[in-house]
């Protein structure tokens, strides 16, 4: 009898978990993904201020799933689900919708950016999920401090010098405090005409607090010591408009050259794959083996699917999606080798961490509130662990060492890749005329 085929489309959090507790099955496994590198987005943040590079937080999911014998990696986008005729279409670089049949599917594709609408914003504020938006926001953060040191009217420095966060969730929370500290010790001594640490860091949310989903004590906690790393916390103030001179907010327009988006996302287009119901953030509805209503061989799991439990919706997080992924592989290889079924699915919260800059984080875990260098340690041995291979543990703990204790950062580069029109600064510094910044037609 022919192997039961299972493909999972994603190698993020939930599918790889779920090609993994799938190891011992006797099946055909056909893990698809349009990346070919597993990604560990809670550090992304680091990739983008400098702390790490690319290689030190993507690994390739061929690597990753190497000697996994049953399991097939194939590097393509998914653009369609056929649940009828079971099969998945899949465009690769040299063929359009091939559809590729399945027996069981476990779709893992995760989220991306949501500007509520406004995508006219994305021009101006580039958001943070791949490598790639790392790569541009480093760029962007590293290029102001070159214009600003090449122009010699001061009174442009604030403005090239003002970076705006735009949503106070971790994200956002990471990404002031990293700035912080980049300006006040790596940048320190690199700049003759500019004082790095003179840089204006603004974080902006239209919610009363940042890091909404931690305890009150946890995000006043978060909040002060943004403050004391410099960081203006605007609270209770929505975005309305950002533009190629920075952010409106409702009383005020704050001038700015970088902007970065860290506010919402939204699901992948799974929901319209599968034409089925949704949650109001556009989450396919799972049932509580997570499976789709009406297709008990379709699971969705992570970011894309939205299951509630104790009454609340389950969060996007990482913990959330790799144990999903575990569980949607046990209950296909249990149906494949006709052992019993785990019971529903359920969640168990070990807990939510954010860092605010160097050695300080919050850490909340059941009734456990902490926040200081506890947490930091405990934040930097967790995210350690997690890392998909152990020449990244080495790597990275290597790396933080090393920046704890000399406060320089491993990667402050600015990449431009083809396409992208580097900026070219016409500065002849023997003279006494302002110096002018030209993009390379
Ligand atoms: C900047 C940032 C910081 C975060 N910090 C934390 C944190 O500190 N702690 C925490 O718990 N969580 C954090 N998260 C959330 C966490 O990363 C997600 O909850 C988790 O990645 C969800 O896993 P997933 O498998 O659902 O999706 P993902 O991990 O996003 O994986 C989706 C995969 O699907 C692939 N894919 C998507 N569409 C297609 C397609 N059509 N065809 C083929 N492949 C496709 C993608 O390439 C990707 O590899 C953070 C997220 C971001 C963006």
């Amino acid at each position: 009898m022919a192997q039961a085929r299972i493909i999972i489309v994603g190698g993020g959090f939930g599918g790889l978990a779920a090609a993994k507790a799938l190891r011992n099955a006797p099946a055909e496994i056909i893990l698809i993904d349009r990346a070919n590198h597993h990604l560990f987005q809670p550090l992304l943040y680091q990739v983008a201020t400098s702390v790490l590079s690319p290689g030190q937080i993507g690994y390739p999911i061929r690597g990753i799933l190497g000697n996994q014998k049953n399991t097939t990696v194939i590097l393509g986008e998914v653009t369609g689900v056929d649940k009828d005729r079971k099969c998945v279409f899949v465009t690769d670089a040299d063929r359009e919708g091939v559809s590729i049949p399945y027996d069981y599917l476990v779709l893992a594709t995760g989220v991306t950016h949501s500007y509520f609408g406004h995508n006219e914003f994305e021009e101006f504020a580039p958001g943070l999920k791949s490598l790639a938006d790392a790569v541009v926001v480093r760029n962007k953060i590293l290029e102001a401090f070159e214009q600003a040191e090449a122009e010699e009217d001061p009174s442009r420095h604030r403005d090239l010098l003002t970076f705006v966060l735009v949503g106070g969730g971790p994200t956002g929370v990471e990404m002031a405090g990293a700035i912080a500290v980049l300006v006040r010790s790596t940048l320190k001594s690199d700049f003759r005409r500019i004082d790095p640490a003179s840089a204006r860091i603004v974080l902006v949310d239209r919610a009363p607090r940042v890091l909404s989903a931690f305890s009150e004590d946890l995000s006043k906690a978060a909040k002060q010591r943004l403050e004391r790393l410099g960081v203006e916390v605007r609270l209770g103030q929505s975005v309305d408009r950002i533009d190629a001179d920075g952010v409106v907010l409702p009383w005020e327009r704050i001038v700015s050259k970088t902007v970065i988006w860290t506010a919402g996302v939204a699901p992948s287009p799974v929901a319209k794959w599968l034409n089925t119901k949704t949650d109001p953030a556009g989450r396919v509805r799972v049932e509580s083996n997570l499976h789709v209503a009406g297709h008990p061989e379709i699971f969705v799991v992570g970011d894309t699917a939205s299951l509630d439990q104790d009454g609340k919706p389950l969060p996007g997080v990482a913990q959330v999606a790799m144990q999903q992924g575990r569980y949607a592989g046990k209950v296909i290889h249990s149906r494949i080798v006709g052992e019993q079924e785990p019971g529903p699915f359920s969640y168990f919260d070990k807990g939510s961490m954010a860092v605010v800059g160097k050695g300080f984080a919050v850490l909340q875990s059941g009734r456990v509130h902490v926040s200081g260098l506890v947490a930091w340690l405990a934040w930097a041995a967790v995210h350690l662990e997690f890392l998909a291979h152990s020449s990244l543990r080495v790597s990275v703990f290597l790396q933080w060492v090393w920046t704890y204790l000399t406060g320089q950062r491993g990667s402050r580069l600015i990449v431009n890749h083809h396409g992208s029109a580097p900026v070219r600064v016409a500065a002849d510094l023997t003279r006494t005329g302002p110096v002018t910044a030209v993009k390379v037609p």
